[in-house]
């Protein structure tokens, strides 16, 4: 379905509203979600920020349409733009792709129609965008609009750089006047001014959302004995679908089968399975309820499972943010969800050696030892856990009274004398050098740069013998999480006092640190207290459910493609509660727009009428 060309404001305004209920089924924007289409319909390029699951495609996609023409979308995985295609497809919105995973033939038979004119969105990897025919053919297509997904890849700063990406700082250059659209879920301050500057100069209009996840409650236990932690856990959660992230596939194995012996029903997921058992884990995780997935982080990618009640990392994260997209995949239905993270000081080791045993270049490996210490500092703060990871990507929040810091608060101790000690060797030296060297000025430390510096005459020089150097680093991970000391991730990792810091620095104001955090982690209990209510579904649209579950499958199958492409899980719901008997009811659904009224009422209205006769049969 294409739309007709708006001819001004109102008509755009129109047809955007337009294409959001008739093609994709649903009632209204989401937060954030309009600003962006506005802007890229005015013109302008846009970097949105906003978090897995925010529903990002729409904000290129309504555009794409509204616009006419052909807009090229940017993504960086095979795999998601097959699913984004396919998804736009059964909505009945001509999509496609070309990619190295089909054959030469297939992708030649997509550029002619391309050529036609016949295409919306086609979706490319960034190095067959950017290759030198591709670029010149499209020069002559009628490209509208250009959107860059995971536009974090671009950033030398971020970890997940790819160096395809860095060609397309010359897209500008290659489609001038075209709006462009960078999207992603995952980019600190640093990163996201290296994408404006990468992409657009400096000068792009800048969309940050909707970070805030109060329906999860955050929660980080001190790891003893991880096993026993796991499977506590998971008792409170019975009958629930949860992810278990683990660090590797052994231990994601072993995870699994600890569950089954527990009678949870667990299913491994790791990228050395072959893919059709991985494809089936999957699946049934998608379609089954109360499944519980134990996986390494490949599992995740664009699964858009509403209900899934609990993540738990049974390991630390590699970052902030990486923790921030693996426990957003819970809760997505808004409903009370929990994130879990069990942390030890041998993770901190382990990710050490990750990071070191990383071929790039040394800058690079610094800037991932900063990230893992604001991700250490998140782990050990005695405040908000929301607060703390909010002011992360650049939001601020009053304390939630919804993760174990604010329901159980941890022991703290007066610090002010031991913050001033760390703050003083800090802005003594000049506010640029990093944690191990102020900690072995502290602790007097007779190092080769002590004599280079001459940092041994300090005052501060040996003032804080009486600690350890584990000790150290966690006050001062304390400090920088408390926002009294400012690490300069973007830099080589200096550390710096904030306006807190020298209020601190001058006994204007104290600090507490938790005393747990400086001891070795060894068997501290944490209770779990948050208990999901059971969903709100009665036994016969609990049964009717599992069937219209199946019936996904069943067509998944048939026409190969992942279940939520058919529908999500809270369209189902949607249907279960609505219990559509027409066309017209059916179109009132969540996520059916009219691609998907032409093609799947009958099935599911069949199946919901079959349920409705066996129910009064009974
Ligand atoms: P992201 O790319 O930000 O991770 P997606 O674009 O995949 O998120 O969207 C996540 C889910 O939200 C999808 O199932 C999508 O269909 C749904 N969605 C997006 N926008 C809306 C909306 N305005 N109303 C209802 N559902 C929406
Ligand atoms: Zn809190």
């Amino acid at each position: 379905m294409t739309l007709p060309a708006p001819a001004d404001e109102q008509t755009m305004a129109h047809a955007k509203q337009r294409a959001l209920k008739e093609i994709f089924g649903f009632e209204s924007f989401r937060d954030g979600q309009e600003e962006i289409i506005d802007a890229l319909l005015d013109g302008h390029n846009v970097l949105a920020v906003m978090p897995t699951g925010a529903g990002k495609s729409l904000c290129f996609q309504i555009p794409a349409l509204v616009k006419g023409g052909l807009t090229l979308v940017v993504s960086p995985l095979v795999a998601l733009m097959q699913d984004q295609v396919a998804a736009l497809k059964l909505a009945g919105v001509a999509a496609d792709t070309i990619n190295s995973s089909r054959d030469r033939a297939e992708n030649v038979a997509v550029w002619r129609r391309v050529e036609k004119g016949e295409i919306s969105l086609l979706y490319l990897s960034p190095e067959r965008l950017m290759s030198g025919r591709m670029t010149e053919s499209l020069g002559r297509a009628d490209v509208r609009l250009v959107a860059i997904d995971e536009a974090h890849c671009i950033s030398r700063w971020g970890p997940a750089f790819r160096p395809e990406y860095a060609l397309l700082s010359q897209l500008p250059e290659v489609f001038p006047d075209v709006p462009i659209a960078a999207l992603t879920a995952s980019a600190d301050a640093a990163t996201r001014d290296d994408i404006v500057q990468r992409l657009f100069d400096g000068a792009a209009e800048r969309f940050v959302s909707g970070f805030d996840r109060p329906n999860i409650s955050l929660a980080v236990e001190i790891k003893s004995n991880w096993k026993r932690q796991l499977a506590a856990f998971v008792a409170e959660h019975k009958g629930e679908s949860g992810i278990v992230y683990c660090l590797s596939r052994k231990k994601t194995e072993e995870a699994a089968a600890l569950l089954c012996e527990q009678g949870v029903n667990a299913l491994p997921y790791h990228a050395g399975m072959d893919k059709a058992a991985r494809q089936e884990n999957q699946n049934r995780f998608m379609t089954e309820p109360g499944l519980v997935v134990v996986a390494t982080i490949a599992f995740g990618m664009g699964i858009d499972k509403a209900d899934v009640r609990y993540v738990v990392h049974t390991d630390l994260p590699a970052s902030v943010e990486a923790y921030y997209q693996e426990f957003g995949r819970a809760g997505r239905d808004g409903a009370p969800a929990v994130a879990h993270m069990l942390y030890g000081l041998d993770d901190i080791d382990a990710r050490r050696r990750f990071i070191e045993a990383d071929g790039t270049d040394d800058a690079h490996r610094m800037r991932e030892h900063k990230r893992l210490d604001v991700l250490i500092a998140y782990c050990e703060s005695p405040t908000c856990r929301r607060v703390g990871l909010l002011a992360y990507f650049g939001e601020t929040a009053a304390p939630c009274g919804n993760c174990d810091m604010c329901l159980e608060p941890a022991e703290t101790a007066d610090g002010g004398e031991d913050g001033r000690k760390a703050l003083s060797a800090v802005y003594r030296t000049g506010q640029r050098f990093g944690m191990a060297h102020i900690i072995d000025i502290l602790r007097g430390a007779e190092t080769a740069k002590m004599a280079t510096t001459g940092h041994d005459q300090l005052p501060t020089f040996g003032v804080g013998k009486d600690r350890s150097k584990i000790e150290w680093r966690s006050i001062i991970r304390q400090l920088v999480a408390a926002g009294f000391l400012r690490l300069d991730v973007a830099g080589y990792g200096g550390l710096a006092l904030t306006e807190k810091g020298v209020q601190l620095l001058k006994g204007d104001i104290g600090f507490a640190y938790r005393v747990d955090a400086l001891r070795t982690p060894e068997k501290p209990e944490r209770k779990t207290r948050t208990r999901t209510p059971p969903p709100s579904l009665d036994g016969g649209q609990a049964a009717l459910l599992d069937a219209l579950k199946a019936l996904r499958l069943e067509l998944a199958r048939a026409r190969e493609v992942p279940a939520y492409v058919i529908f999500s899980d809270k369209s189902l719901i949607d249907m279960v509660l609505k219990a559509p008997a027409t066309h017209e009811d059916f179109a009132e659904v969540h996520g059916v727009g009219e691609a998907k009224l032409r093609d799947l009422a009958e099935p599911f209205l069949a199946a919901i009428a079959a349920h409705r006769e066996g129910a009064m049969a009974d």
